[in-house]
């Protein structure tokens, strides 16, 4: 065995992120009665001030579960079995959702991309204005794609349904790009958002939510597909309409913490740290490119998601050897999901981070590149600092 390393672990993964220390302090509190009106009041605080992150009026319901029981919840509570969804493709996670959708008895029809560009609006378009009966009830989009470091134009998405005057509901996940892109729910005309814990909301994993348009209170009162724990018929006639079973009061107490610090940074501050912050791996990887080395993985510049950066190894080489020689320096980077399974590492840069958290993450990538006999650019990181300077 290795000795442990020491020091921090600098962890560089799309999720689960960092937690900041004042969430873990908030956390830390011994169990108490969800019924109690104290804890009743901090709850529907919490719920209306994500209502505001997420930019909608509708009502959120949400289930001690990662980010796929709000995905199933998504499923049961809008659609009967045999109801046709039209999927966009994006990559790992477009691909997971499309399958539950099958579990479920539901027909997927799927826009199919290019993993390293995503699905494009067009085709969506057309997609909708071939299907004159309106067989498709609702059109799901991964906003980001955390697999490839994708992120699809939502709003492009909603234009296509508006011009093809196509009634489907907007689904849209936003478990990787909360809190770290913007995202403005109601104004972009989606019916429901999937959101989670760990990642831009910097929370342990195990809670996770659905934020549901009025239009999509309507579908669901006519959805007839089995269901009870994720049940929003069942929340609502709970004390606190959105939960059914024991609350995990900590977690909410650890939601206020996250709310209390992304309002004090500001929204917008947010995300222009994290575009910052993105750029800055971008600029690196550039440099990495050269000499036959790895590159960036999305091939769209206006795509270049902003909350997680995927790698794409050159031939010859697989990216679990730059994730091994990563860790023994105590730096945990991402791996690649599904087919790109040894031929991508991926950086998250989302949640609680600063310029050198990062410039650590990249000196140690870089470093792990040599140590890994993997042929790069040198001098990423100077690049990366040209972007951070003044
Ligand atoms: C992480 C993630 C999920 C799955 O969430 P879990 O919390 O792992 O269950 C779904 N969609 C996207 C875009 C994700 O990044």
């Amino acid at each position: 065995m290795p000795p442990k390393p020491r020091g921090r672990l600098f962890f560089a993964n799309p999720g689960p992120t960092n937690i900041p220390d004042s969430i873990l302090r908030a956390i830390d509190r011994p169990s108490a009665d969800f019924m109690d009106e104290g804890f009743i009041a901090l709850f529907e605080d919490c719920s209306a001030r994500l209502k505001q992150v997420l930019r909608t009026d509708g009502h959120i319901f949400m289930y001690a579960a990662s980010g796929h029981g709000a995905w199933e919840a998504s499923l049961v509570n809008l659609f009967s079995p045999g109801d046709t969804l039209l999927m966009l493709e994006s990559g790992y996670f477009s691909e997971s959702w499309t399958e539950m959708a099958h579990k479920f008895g539901l027909s997927v029809e799927t826009v199919p991309a290019d993993w390293r560009r995503g699905a494009q609006a067009e085709a969506v378009k057309a997609a909708l204005a071939a299907d004159t009966g309106h067989r498709i009830s609702a059109v799901c989009t991964v906003h980001n794609e955390t697999s490839t470091g994708v992120t699809l134009p939502v709003a492009a998405i909603r234009a296509a349904l508006d011009e093809t005057k196509h009634p489907a509901l907007l689904l849209s996940d936003t478990i990787s790009s909360l809190g770290s892109l913007p995202y403005t729910m109601d104004a972009w005309g989606i019916d429901l958002t999937v959101g989670g814990s760990q990642k831009g909301l910097m929370l342990p994993t195990g809670m996770s939510f659905t934020a549901v348009s009025q239009k999509a209170m309507v579908a669901h009162a006519k959805a007839t597909m089995p269901r009870h724990y994720l049940d929003w018929s069942v929340m609502l006639t709970r004390r606190h309409k959105s939960f059914v079973g024991t609350i995990p009061t900590q977690m909410f107490h650890g939601l206020a913490e996250a709310l209390r610090l992304l309002e004090e940074e500001g929204m917008e501050a947010v995300y222009a740290r994290h575009h910052r912050l993105a750029k800055a791996v971008r600029a690196a990887v550039k440099v990495w490119s050269g000499n036959d080395g790895p590159q960036l993985f999305c091939t769209d510049p206006v795509r270049y998601s902003d909350s997680v950066t995927a790698i794409l190894m050159p031939e010859g080489h697989n990216a679990e050897g730059v994730r091994k020689a990563a860790a023994r320096y105590n730096v945990s980077l991402g791996g690649g999901l599904g087919k790109l399974g040894g031929r991508v590492f991926r950086i998250g840069h989302l949640g609680d981070l600063n310029e050198p958290m990062i410039l650590g993450t990249l000196a140690a990538v870089e470093l792990s590149l040599r140590d890994a006999g993997v042929p790069h650019g040198r001098g990423g990181v100077t690049a990366a600092m040209e972007t951070l300077s003044g």
